[in-house]
């Protein structure tokens, strides 16, 4: 089968792999119908992250069950499935708290590369949710969100407790971003003020629910969602790049007794102790438990 596989920064090639089988009796196999590139996918191509290269890619997937194994109860071949961007039983403690991205039998997907034709998708039962039917091509892309940004905008909005009467700010503006604005609204969060500088975005943003654009970063950006909070700052901040200014900018615009969710995979970030302390802000944040935004779907 074909496959993305990189072999170092900037060097991404689509390539023969070795077709993958059930090799566990919780394993399913899905012909993958459509996968994405992710935020996250951008460290080791710029050269941030290292690794052992080369290393397959893609951790967002959808697809169609081809083939599961004998332990497999909830999928079936034939149908459309989402599956989450961790492997996950989906019924261990952590699991149970609502924190499936720390399952203590989780296995990242990235590792298994889900760029492919085809995708082994370990603990199916607990990774994998079928759709009642298979939906049209229009809605692939739709559905191939509730993988990852989706999910992960959504804990992003959910740890910053963005909720009714709420004035929520975000940082970030790529598809994580724009997802928390999504689901702040959908929370019914009174104001939602993105923080983002290009046009195209604001504009999705605005379709998204935002109420409000600032353009400014760092200390100023903070000083403008003062501004526009009675200087106290948002209730809500959702974090969703992974810098040290983002992950700064987000602490800073945060009032006292507030919540910071933070999603973006945070890269060379160091939080000043002093900062923390003064700031009196709840933070909360981590890969996203992406299946707990399917509650309905829980085992
Ligand atoms: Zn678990």
């Amino acid at each position: 089968m074909r496959g993305a596989v990189m072999h170092g920064p900037g060097d991404v090639r689509v390539e023969e792999r070795e077709a993958p089988q059930i090799v566990e009796p919780t394993d399913a196999v899905i012909r993958v119908s459509a996968a994405c590139v992710c935020g996250s996918d951008l460290w080791p191509y710029r050269g941030i992250e290292k690794h052992e290269w080369p290393i397959p890619m893609g951790h967002e997937y959808a697809g169609i069950v081809e083939e599961i194994g004998d332990a497999v109860t909830t999928v079936k071949p034939g149908q459309f499935v989402v599956g989450s961007f961790w492997a996950t039983d989906n019924t261990c403690e952590i699991c149970r708290s609502g924190y499936q991205s720390a399952c203590v039998n989780r296995m990242p997907m990235g590792m298994l590369g889900a760029q492919a034709d085809l995708l082994r998708v370990p603990l199916a039962d607990g990774t994998l949710i079928a759709t009642p039917e298979v939906p049209s091509d229009d809605l692939v892309p739709h559905l191939l969100s509730a993988s990852d940004v989706l999910g992960t905008g959504w804990f992003g909005a959910t740890a910053a407790q963005a909720g009714p009467g709420n004035t929520v700010a975000v940082v970030g503006d790529g598809a994580v971003g724009l997802l928390a604005i999504l689901a702040a609204k959908q929370l019914g969060a009174e104001r939602i003020i993105a923080m983002s500088r290009h046009e195209s975005r604001q504009r999705l943003a605005r379709e998204f629910g935002a109420t409000d654009i600032v353009e400014a970063r760092g200390d100023e950006g903070v000083e403008a969602i003062k501004e526009m909070t009675d200087g106290l700052g948002a209730h809500s901040v959702v974090e969703a790049v992974g810098t040290q200014e983002s992950m700064n900018q987000a602490l800073h615009a945060t009032r006292p007794g507030g919540h910071m969710g933070f999603v973006g995979v945070g890269h060379g970030v160091a939080l000043d102790g002093m900062d923390m302390f003064w700031s009196l802000a709840h933070v909360h944040g981590g890969p996203a438990p992406v299946r707990r935004a399917c509650p309905s779907c829980s085992t």
